[in-house]
């Protein structure tokens, strides 16, 4: 694009979840108009809303959105977050702390140092609002599967199938200048070759949330109804404090779920163990979380120090030698960070990003 201010640099964006969308969102508002932005999403809607959904609340006759995931944030821990929802003009509203079930010790014991006696909140009214800002005058594809993205001597291939027609799987192919990929590791491990083996290294689960009204699985505390009893009741009434139910079943592999009692009096389980009545479900959804390990948190380490990507020496096989951006390719999400898998990973992945495009950050950095 040097040189020639009328050509400007074609980017891909991979995934439409919260760092895809920031990124998209930061080099669309280039002062200089120097990028093309284009976002693939292999949903029929963007990623970041599209399991929320709305439900009335018999108590107070409104509608609540209820975010799944959760999508909970904090003082502290979430600087660069709570400057752009602040610079973006997005309501918060207090919530209660969340439930972090599957993070190793030292990065709980991280996270609570960083967010002691904070507060936590959610979007006032639901990450829609977020996506909405964030997505207004982005070219968008949906239903479009990234199946490859290939470095050519000349940009990069980017190869993708319809989702909509399930008989014909036609490949559809263009060249990008650069492309980013906001998807988990195991997706950039199917569609990127370079990076095939560190992203095999870095582990992946599937995580269920199921939104349902059956109050059996909550059960009886010591022939207690938890759900009903008066101190609940009192505690639910008194503030704005919602109840999450942590239980662990110790049998063979211990397994814990949560419950998330919503103000509508619907429950969220995450990670569920015990049945849920079929009949009372009203929606099942499936996330992807990262799981972080001391060999994926070097992994992550050696892939996204750009400060030691001089000449090449040989190196170990679990030492990646390709860098974030090398052959115009990055990558941004929730895990692209040494940090806890969580949406202030997406916010700093997407700023770097940015930086290195020369975007200025519209709202304060804490990098
Ligand atoms: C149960 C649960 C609760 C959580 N609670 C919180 C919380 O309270 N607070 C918090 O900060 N974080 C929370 N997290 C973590 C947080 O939600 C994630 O870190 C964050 O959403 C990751 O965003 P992302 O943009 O990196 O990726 P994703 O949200 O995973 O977005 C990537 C998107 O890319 C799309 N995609 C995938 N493959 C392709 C392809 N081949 N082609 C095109 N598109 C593709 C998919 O639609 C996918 O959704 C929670 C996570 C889970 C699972």
């Amino acid at each position: 694009m040097e040189g020639d201010t009328n050509v400007k640099c074609r980017v891909a964006v991979v995934g439409s979840g919260m760092a895809g969308l920031v990124t998209a969102y930061l080099l669309n508002q280039d002062p200089e108009h120097r990028y093309n932005v284009e976002v693939f999403e292999i949903g029929e809607q963007l990623s970041l809303d599209s399991s929320s959904l709305s439900v009335p609340n018999p108590e107070t006759g409104n509608t609540d959105r209820i975010d799944l995931p959760m999508r909970a944030f904090s003082g502290g821990f979430y600087n660069n977050l709570k400057a752009m929802y602040d610079f973006l003009g997005v309501n918060v509203a207090t919530c209660p702390h969340e439930a972090l079930l599957e993070f190793p010790a030292h990065d709980l014991i991280d996270y609570k140092k960083k967010t002691n006696g904070d507060q936590h909140y959610t979007v006032y009214g639901g990450v829609n609002q977020v996506q909405r800002k964030l997505s207004q005058g982005l070219q968008i594809r949906k239903s479009a599967r990234v199946v490859s993205v290939e470095p050519q001597a000349q940009g990069t291939r980017v190869c993708w199938e319809s989702t909509l027609d399930n008989l014909r799987s036609d490949t559809s192919e263009a060249i990008f200048d650069r492309v980013i990929l906001a998807v988990p590791p195991n997706v950039v491990q199917a569609i990127f070759k370079p990076l095939r083996y560190e992203m095999s290294q870095i582990p992946t689960i599937s995580v269920q949330s199921v939104v349902h009204s059956d109050e059996t699985t909550i059960g009886r505390l010591s022939g207690t109804d938890i759900l009903h009893s008066l101190s609940t009741k009192t505690l639910r009434k008194g503030s704005d404090a919602q109840i999450i139910y942590l239980r662990t079943f110790a049998e063979d592999e211990p397994q814990t779920e949560s419950i998330h009692v919503q103000p509508s009096g619907l429950l969220v389980t995450t990670c569920p163990v015990s049945v849920i009545d079929p009949t009372k479900t009203t929606q099942c959804s499936t996330f992807t979380r990262v799981l972080r390990t001391p060999q994926s948190r070097q992994i992550i380490t050696d892939v996204f120090n750009r400060t030691s990507s001089g000449p090449q020496v040989h190196q170990e096989k679990s030492k990646p030698q390709w860098r974030n951006g090398d052959e115009g390719v990055w990558l941004v999400g929730g895990w692209c960070w040494d940090g806890m898998v969580l949406l202030e990973g997406c916010i700093i992945s997407s700023m770097i990003v940015a930086d290195a495009f020369g975007v200025e950050i519209p709202w304060k950095c804490y990098l």
